[in-house]
């Protein structure tokens, strides 16, 4: 059985201080929690001391990009290996705000993807339609291009050591959810696209997360689907009492 993994996207929220705060009190209330992976991913400034308030307990850490590239002239990234040496287990990569404001395509997903793979980052790699491709009856069309394109080239080992999280762009911050119904068609069609493009074994062994303003009135009617594994989280992760409740849904 999969594991539910519920992952906490901060955003570019919190001072190092505000994280430092918010870290220790989850770590408190999520304590003993054996049955949910659980994660908090802060800003690239916060992930050292995250990572150090949060050593040995459940609660890992995720950064929320990286570069390719492992060092030299590029002005303002991030590499994984310098990702690793603060702490961070995880690594979100192609958010939809990062597709979206930042130029990220399903070709730079993959090279990161394959980077993060590669140095033993786990990646957690966003996929998504806007309201416009759901309207325009597009959904699968679109989801499926970004895990072709995004996803291609990796062994069936490394996609299972891959989590994607299925985010429609309409849902992120807007306060609509898709219904379970709607996002669990979507889970089971990406299932079903890892099971042709890979194997089953590794289409039933990958996790794959919800997100678009999950909270705790809803998380358990998404989390109640059998190819819905847990969620990636942003409004309501900032905050220890919604982001706890999520974690024992
Ligand atoms: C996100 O940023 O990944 C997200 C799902 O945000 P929110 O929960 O606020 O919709």
């Amino acid at each position: 059985m999969r594991t539910p993994v519920i992952a906490g996207n901060w955003k570019m929220n919190k001072t190092v201080a505000e994280a430092v705060a918010l870290a220790s009190e989850i770590k408190e209330r999520v304590a003993g929690v054996e049955n949910v992976k659980v994660i908090v991913c802060p800003v690239f400034t916060a992930v050292k001391s995250v990572a150090d308030v949060l050593k040995g307990s459940n609660v890992k850490v995720g950064a929320q990009d990286m570069y390719w590239e492992t060092s030299g002239a590029y002005t303002g990234e991030v590499s994984g290996e310098m990702l690793l040496e603060a702490g961070a287990e995880y690594v979100i990569i192609g958010h939809s705000e990062r597709r979206q404001y930042f130029g990220e395509t399903n070709e730079t997903v993959n090279k990161k993807l394959k980077k993060a793979l590669s140095i033993g980052l786990k990646p957690i790699v966003c996929i998504g339609e806007t309201l416009a491709d759901r309207e325009a009856g597009t959904t699968e069309a679109v989801v499926g291009k970004q895990v072709k394109e995004g996803f291609v080239g990796l062994t069936a080992e490394e996609m299972k050591g891959t989590i994607i999280a299925y985010e429609p762009v309409w849902a992120i911050g807007t306060g609509k959810t898709a219904t379970a119904e709607q996002a669990e068609a979507v889970h089971a069609f990406v299932r079903n696209l890892v099971a042709q493009l890979w194997d089953k074994e590794t289409a039933d062994t990958v996790i794959i997360q919800y997100g678009g303003s999950m909270k705790p009135e809803n998380v358990a009617s998404l989390l109640a689907q059998p190819d819905i594994d847990g969620g990636l989280i942003g409004g309501a992760a900032l905050k220890a009492d919604s982001f706890e409740k999520l974690v024992k849904f």
